[in-house]
């Protein structure tokens, strides 16, 4: 049997309180629900700290505000009903799930009065992939499903409604036994996968696709910074799946997969290159020392 998510232990923050892990539930008739009003996060704990937690909330209020409401909460206290959530939790490794959401005062397409509400959750979660697939390299392929053109959907909010098309294609592509799917933008053109960025690694140079559809990820900033501090090229361009068979390694880079390396994409296998085990390796010790920063201001203010 599964476990389920509604049937833990512990508390969730729900409105500016904490209640029972399993009585955190909204009404059937939520417009959150019915019409995918909702903006989320996701944030990664690493040794009690939660990695680049400003840059979360302030993506939440900017996907809130792309959806047309504003969250009820402040950073402050959004920040503080974090860590206090992670002390109750225990939880020293793991991940945050923040989300804002319509309520039930309007339940048609008009939803200009209703009430927004907000919670986070978290949990122990060690790895997206298991450990093995990882280390050897996940294996992509394509879905049908397209990221929609910036004129058509809020493309840089992190908004429930953007997920749907990210499911179908997880389904389509795990169906024929690959780990996760590459999505086309609406052009034809690489954009990213279903929960994360891509970045291809041709002639000792990153390449990666500009973020004009999709989320310009907080893990796909910080890899472009690492990787121009240590004097490699980044180059964001239109990537084709063809310039594909021309790259000698690709990985992904999100909160939840952290940087992963790719082993094939459909039938084109990545022999690899050291630039992606330097990558992780950087990254690693960048998360490492950014929280231990974290950890020794907190203790400096207290
Ligand atoms: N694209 C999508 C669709 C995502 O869900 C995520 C994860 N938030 C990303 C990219 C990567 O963003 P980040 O590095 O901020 O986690």
């Amino acid at each position: 049997m599964l476990e389920s998510f509604d049937n833990r232990t512990g508390v969730i923050w729900y409105n500016n309180r904490f209640v029972p892990w399993r009585e955190a539930c909204v009404h059937v008739l939520s417009h959150g629900l019915h019409y995918a009003s909702a903006v989320f996060e996701g944030e990664r704990v690493y040794d009690g700290v939660v990695f680049k937690l400003d840059d979360h909330t302030q993506r939440l209020h900017e996907s809130a505000k792309m959806m047309g409401f504003t969250l009820p909460f402040d950073s402050e206290t959004i920040s503080r009903a974090t860590y206090e959530l992670l002390h109750r939790q225990g939880i020293k490794n793991g991940y945050v799930r923040p989300i804002a959401w319509r309520g039930s005062e309007m339940m048609a397409i008009s939803a200009q009065r209703n009430t927004i509400h907000m919670a986070i959750a978290a949990w122990e979660w060690p790895s997206y992939f298991d450990p093995d697939t990882r280390k050897k390299g996940i294996r992509l392929g394509y879905t049908p499903w397209r990221r929609p053109p910036a004129n058509t959907a809020p493309v840089h909010a992190k908004a429930a409604g953007l997920y749907m098309i990210c499911t179908l294609s997880k389904h389509h592509v795990e169906k024929k036994g690959y780990d996760d799917a590459l999505m086309l933008d609406h052009h034809g053109h690489i954009a990213e996968s279903t929960g994360a960025n891509i970045f291809f690694v041709i002639n000792d140079a990153l390449h990666t696709p500009i973020p004009d559809c999709f989320l310009d990820g907080i893990t796909r900033q910080c890899v472009i910074d690492i990787a121009q501090r240590q004097g490699i090229d980044v180059c964001e361009r239109v990537i084709t799946p063809k310039d594909v068979e021309s790259a000698d390694a690709a990985f992904l880079t999100g909160t939840a997969v952290e940087v992963t390396p790719i082993a094939s994409i459909e039938t084109v296998r990545l022999k690899g290159h050291p630039l992606v085990d330097t990558l992780i390796e950087a990254f690693q010790a960048y998360v490492r020392q950014t929280c231990h920063h974290h950890k020794t201001c907190e203790s400096v203010s207290l």
